[in-house]
């Protein structure tokens, strides 16, 4: 198991702490993606986040998370599961923009202005969608910031993807803290100062130190105990019926003109860049679902 995730509880039960290595999905997403190394930075940091995010629901549920910034990379979308399993794609994954203090700059890719949208699929009749604006466009940062605004839960959260020169992720991983109704706050305070004097996060799993061992920092003078750790993936959600469906989707008009002008479909999906091809014959099929009034 080489990423996975650390839950943990406070002796009281009332902070969620939760930690993770990413390093390996990361790098997995960049080779998929060709992102530059600014854009690894930023998609590592929405995956990471997105499965910590994703370890807060419950069995079954799952959300997604979208990044729309007024910078050059325009979007990140990250979806993940209850499981473990994340997917995720950037806007213009080529998007490069200079250091900033002679560090990858993620908010300078993204841009400082735009939106976080998170949907949570709860298995309810609709889903639930909350809007934040990008406080910082640092994805740690708009994320704490969306559950503090949007859910009334306070939260911190460290993201942290390192870059070598020639564009391999050698280190990734996060945590994420909450307090909930009733925590304590001594306890509060304690973790707050210890996240304060915390040198990087990056920096911390570049040294090949666990999230065990992280989480044992940022609760270093309180009580906790751990509940075990999970493997975190990269798993997308496609398929021939799915990409089937999207054309359909797309009516009568738009299949025929497929049909006529190219004789045949190529569809990549934009989270695993997976091909799928359809011929003349298969288009023709599903112009004859489209035209059935059921999928009108
Ligand atoms: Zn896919």
């Amino acid at each position: 198991m080489t990423d996975y995730l650390v839950r943990a509880i406070g002796d009281r039960a009332n902070v969620i702490r939760m930690a993770c290595v990413t390093t390996a999905l990361v790098e997995e997403a960049r080779k998929i993606h060709g992102t530059s190394r600014t854009a690894s930075a930023a998609l590592g940091r929405a995956l990471t986040g997105g499965l910590l995010m994703g370890a807060l629901l419950k069995k079954g549920q799952r959300l997604a998370i979208k990044f729309e910034g007024n910078g050059p990379l325009k979007k990140i979308i990250v979806e993940a599961d209850n499981d473990g399993a994340v997917r995720g794609f950037v806007g213009v994954p080529r998007a490069e923009v200079p250091f900033k203090d002679e560090k990858l700059n993620v908010s300078g890719a993204l841009g400082t202005e735009g939106l976080l949208t998170v949907i949570k699929d709860l298995g309810l009749k609709d889903p639930y969608q909350g809007v934040v604006h990008l406080i910082s466009g640092e994805i740690g940062e708009d994320i704490a910031f969306y559950y503090s605004e949007s859910e009334q839960i306070p939260s911190a959260v460290g993201l942290g993807v390192f870059v070598e020169p020639d564009g391999t992720v050698s280190a990734a991983g996060g945590f994420l803290i909450q307090a909930l109704p009733g925590a304590e706050a001594k306890v509060v305070n304690r973790l707050i100062d210890n996240i304060r004097n915390m040198s990087g996060i990056t920096d911390f799993f570049r040294e090949g130190k666990t999230p065990e061992a992280l989480l044992a920092d940022l609760f270093s003078g309180t009580t906790f105990h751990e509940l075990g750790r999970t493997p975190v993936f990269l798993r997308c959600r496609c398929s021939q019926e799915r990409v089937q469906k999207v054309l359909v989707a797309l009516g009568k008009a738009e299949l025929r003109k497929m049909i006529e002008e190219q004789g045949k479909a190529e569809v990549t999906c934009e989270f695993c860049r997976k091909r799928y091809d359809f011929t003349r014959e298969e288009l023709e099929n599903l112009l004859l679902e489209a035209g059935r009034p059921a999928e009108a």
